[in-house]
């Protein structure tokens, strides 16, 4: 039992150093004998397993109760066919639905959390499968613990273990603590667990057990069976894919209905029914949402954001708002301190000199409340500190000496909510207490100021002398810091009580330049109708200096504080939301109020977080951006989507995916339909005249679930739209199947329908060697004056819709805008469906299976003319809508 076990003898069982952790070497033996630091992976499903799911369902079953009848009546090439088609499909199924687990596999794996250790005395992030025994892991607020450990150091370290306890208040550690007792995970308060959080503080612990081994592992089992999530597209076509069926199953009733009472063999009426079932029923549409939707994320990730959760692709672009952080995400979060204020006087820093006590005691607070390294060889920390650092070493202060000369003792962490820092160092035999922070905070806690090293009491005068200080350094952009410091007695308690009463020593002002790339992104946001909300913890003038240059904001009118935020109801704030773009001095808090005053002014919101607090907002947020370099393993684990570098562009760019994702979806949809109801209606309108059926199962088979499916899916990685940023937001209530779409979708597929019976009464006609249609007795026509219509009938539908597949391009643009050969897979795919039809109906034993026969010359130019109708009057309606827009 670890936690009975003091911390020496833990370290001494494990063969490790709390100083220097493991070496390298020794790390890699250790990873060899005690393997990943994972859980056993689950095994992906078999190929048999994948095949059966795609057999396994009502669509299937009737297809093949359809072979096995057409078997019995002796049509075995029908059989064969249908058959065929059915392997086929299970193929194209099985190998769509492998290459989107796999995408979405790599993505799993990119997003595992890192940890940081310390190996061969350095301080490093690694991944957290490669941790083993005897490591020695370092805790900061914000971080997965990511194997079981015995803690060797606690600094107020408070940790959240609900994953494992079910508790969710975190709970306080302690190394020193220990007990002889047998007690439960959640007391035992010297040990941290793999895959809880660290919500406080920080410490430092040595690994005892990894993977499996580790008390979560134990119970890893039920964490391995992971549901599917179906992103909100998908649901709505599962949905519409019901409603399609139940319509499929009807038309076919009163289509056998009509063809027996016109006296029609049943046999040839039963697969006509079904098969037009089939051809009702867009089976193939999830596969390719699927499809498509993991390739999209590949995309992201080339872009460098990762999504987490898939639905957030189909709602990234409908975002109406950005909310943005300031520092890292607008900014390039590259401190640099230029100006010192002490002594009644703003210095810049190059051309600073330590002259007195005052100035000297600034520069080693700075050092001393601050938990940055700043060496040749290391940089670690957050950068307002490094910056600290730099400027400290600038003026020839060694970190390392003064750290040592002044031990700390205590400390009160940054967080964002108190916008300060309190540090408690040794000095002889009483204490120094060292503060730093923003002004507002740090001034409310100051009861004297010391200029020259004189310490005079604080006055108002002061207060406002420094508030005017603070307010030109912010308005030059510059974050601005207060430094404070006080002495104690050693016996004073050692508690949040010590952040009174301190001795103001003066002001650090830090540039951050803003990212250069995130000006154009703003404005390209601002065109396409989407408004970027800086929110931020800095000044409020900071941050307008800044939004300022980046051209989010320009009046102060367009700010609002926390202060402010404080006192205004929900209701007023949705009001005033709509023209704010600045939100300063802000805690995590009031984002969540931001975002749902947002809401309810029905936009749909995307907010960055970094921070343990900010995983609230990101839930509240339709898409919750976390950051990838500095956020926190809570602030992942709460987002939709992670940037891997930090940068506002990526949101624009994530946006620019989402939306042309969600484009391509709409465009294989609407294809695929309009397709179906081609088919429908060729045969509906055909058996409702009283002719011969213009079409067999198998050719509606044929061309529903073989010719269509490569055209959708190329649709579906249609090269992206260069003109998409230049469109307003997609309406979040929109459908895919509008008014708009639904009528565009049976308007072609009346068209496709009409050219397919065309081309049918044209084969009758010249196989009959008659002049007109009205020249042609129904009741009187030969068996290969139907086959030959049926050749043409069969060969004019799958052409037509594979050309059809070009207006499905862009709604308004003309397909020479697009470019014909700007999507080579469309190309690819329609040469391939072409050659299969020609395939079919000129090689004799296809001819044979097909119930086709071949076709001369003069016959292919007139349904190649049939078929390229499609494309003329839908450019014909594109120019209209064009010169009406
Ligand atoms: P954002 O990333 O949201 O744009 P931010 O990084 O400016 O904001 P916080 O990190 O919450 O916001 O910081 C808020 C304020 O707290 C800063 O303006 C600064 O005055 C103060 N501050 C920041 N870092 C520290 C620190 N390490 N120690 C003390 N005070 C700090």
């Amino acid at each position: 039992m670890s936690y009975k076990k003091d911390v020496h003898e833990t370290l001494q069982k494990l063969h490790t150093n709390a100083n220097t952790g493991l070496t390298k070497e020794e790390a890699e033996n250790r990873l060899k004998q005690y393997g990943t630091n994972s859980f056993q992976e689950f095994k992906p499903p078999s190929m048999l397993r994948r095949i059966w799911e795609q057999i396994n369902s009502m669509l299937i079953y009737i297809l093949i109760g359809a072979a096995i009848i057409s078997f019995i009546v002796g049509e075995v090439s029908d059989a064969v066919i249908i058959l065929l088609v059915i392997v086929i499909n299970a193929v194209v199924g099985v190998i769509q639905e492998s290459k989107a687990e796999k995408a979405l596999e790599e993505l799993n794996k990119i997003s595992t959390p890192k940890a940081v250790v310390k190996r061969s005395g350095i301080i490093q992030e690694i991944p957290s499968e490669q941790i083993v025994p005897g490591d020695i892991v370092m805790i900061d607020a914000g971080r997965y613990i990511p194997a079981d450990l015995r803690l060797i150091e606690t600094i107020n370290l408070k940790i959240e273990e609900s994953s494992l306890t079910g508790e969710s208040i975190a709970v306080e550690k302690d190394a020193a603590w220990i007990t002889d007792n047998d007690i439960p995970l959640g007391e035992q308060k010297n040990m941290a667990f793999m895959s809880t959080l660290s919500t406080y503080g920080r410490g430092a612990g040595v690994v005892i057990h990894t993977g499996m081994d580790t008390e979560i592992g134990k119970i890893a089992k039920m964490l391995g069976t992971q549901e599917k999530a179906m992103t909100p597209l998908q649901k709505k076509l599962a949905q519409l894919g019901k409603i399609l069926g139940i319509g499929a199953i009807m038309i076919s009733i009163v289509i056998f209905l009509i063809g027996f009472f016109q006296g029609r063999e049943p046999i040839d009426m039963f697969l006509i029914a079904v098969s037009l079932a089939v051809a009702a029923i867009p089976e193939g549409l999830p596969a390719i949402v699927t499809i498509v939707l993991a390739l999209g994320v590949q995309r992201m990730i080339k872009r460098n954001a990762i999504v987490r959760k898939l639905p957030a692709v189909e709602t990234l672009g409908a975002v109406s708002v950005i909310c943005s952080d300031k520092t890292g995400t607008l900014t390039q979060n590259k401190m640099t301190v230029t100006n010192i204020y002490a002594n009644n006087k703003r210095i810049p820093v190059n051309q600073l000199t330590i002259n007195d006590q005052t100035e000297q005691r600034l520069m080693e607070n700075i050092i001393l409340c601050n938990d940055a390294i700043a060496t040749e060889e290391e940089r670690t920390g957050d950068p307002t500190e490094i910056a600290l650092v730099e400027a400290a070493q600038k003026v020839g202060y060694d970190q390392k000496q003064i750290n040592n000369t002044y031990p700390r003792i205590f400390e009160i962490p940054f967080d964002s909510e108190r916008k300060m820092m309190t540090t408690v160092h040794q000095k002889g035999d009483h204490y120094l207490v060292f503060t730093k922070g923003a002004l507002e905070p740090v001034l409310d806690r100051t009861a004297y100021v010391e200029e020259n090293a004189t310490k005079i009491p604080f006055t108002n005068e002061q207060r406002e002398k420094l508030m005017a200080e603070a307010n030109n350094m912010s308005n030059e952009a510059l974050r601005v810091l207060a430094i404070a410091y006080k002495e104690i007695e050693a016996d004073s308690p050692l508690d949040e009580t010590v952040e009174q009463d301190f001795i103001f020593l003066g002001l650090t002002g830090m540039i951050d330049p803003p990212r250069e790339e995130v000006k154009a992104s703003i404005t390209q946001c601002d065109r396409a109708g989407i408004k970027t909300v800086m929110i931020t913890g800095d000044h409020q003038r900071t941050a307008l200096a800044i939004a300022k240059e980046l051209g989010i904001a320009e009046h102060e009118d367009e700010t609002m504080t926390g202060t402010e935020l404080n006192t205004i109801s929900d209701a007023i704030l949705q009001e005033k939301v709509a023209h704010v773009r600045v939100f300063a001095r802000v805690s995590p808090e009031h984002k969540v109020r931001i975002v749902k005053a947002f809401k309810a002014n029905d936009k749909v919101v995307s907010m960055t977080g970094d921070g343990v607090n900010d995983a609230p907002s990101l839930k509240q947020a339709d898409v919750g951006v976390a950051m990838g370099i500095t956020g926190t393993d809570v602030a992942k684990g709460a987002s939709d989507i992670i940037l891997t570098d930090d940068n506002f562009a990526t949101i624009t760019a994530a946006v620019e995916e989402g939306r042309n994702i969600y484009k391509n979806l709409k465009k294989a949809i609407l294809f695929l339909l309009s397709c179906n109801l081609g088919e429908i209606f060729a045969l509906f309108l055909g058996i409702l005249m009283g002719w011969p059926a213009p079409l067999t199962a198998i050719h509606i088979l044929w061309v529903n679930l073989i010719t269509d499916t490569l055209p959708a899916i190329s649709l579906g990685i249609d090269p992206d739209d260069p003109d998409i940023m230049e469109e307003k937001p997609r309406d979040q209530h929109e459908k895919i199947l509008s008014k708009e779409t639904g009528l565009f979708t049976i308007f072609n597929g009346l068209i496709i329908g009409l050219l397919t019976l065309f081309a049918f009464i044209e084969g009758l006609t010249i196989h009959s060697n008659v002049r007109s249609i009205f020249e042609l007795d129904f009741s009187n026509l030969s068996e290969e004056a139907i086959i030959f219509a049926q050749t043409m009938a069969f060969s004019a539908l799958s052409i037509s819709q594979l050309f059809h597949s070009f207006n499905l391009r862009h709604e308004k643009k003309s397909i020479f805008t697009t470019g014909i050969f700007s999507n080579p897979y469309l190309i690819g795919a329609i040469l391939v469906g072409i050659a299969i039809q020609v395939m079919i109906v000129t090689i004799p034993i296809f001819n044979q299976w097909f119930h086709v026969v071949a076709l001369d010359i003069g016959n292919w130019l007139f349904i190649l003319c049939l078929a390229v109708v499609p494309i003329i009057v839908n450019e014909i309606i594109k120019a209209f809508k064009r010169t009406v827009a």
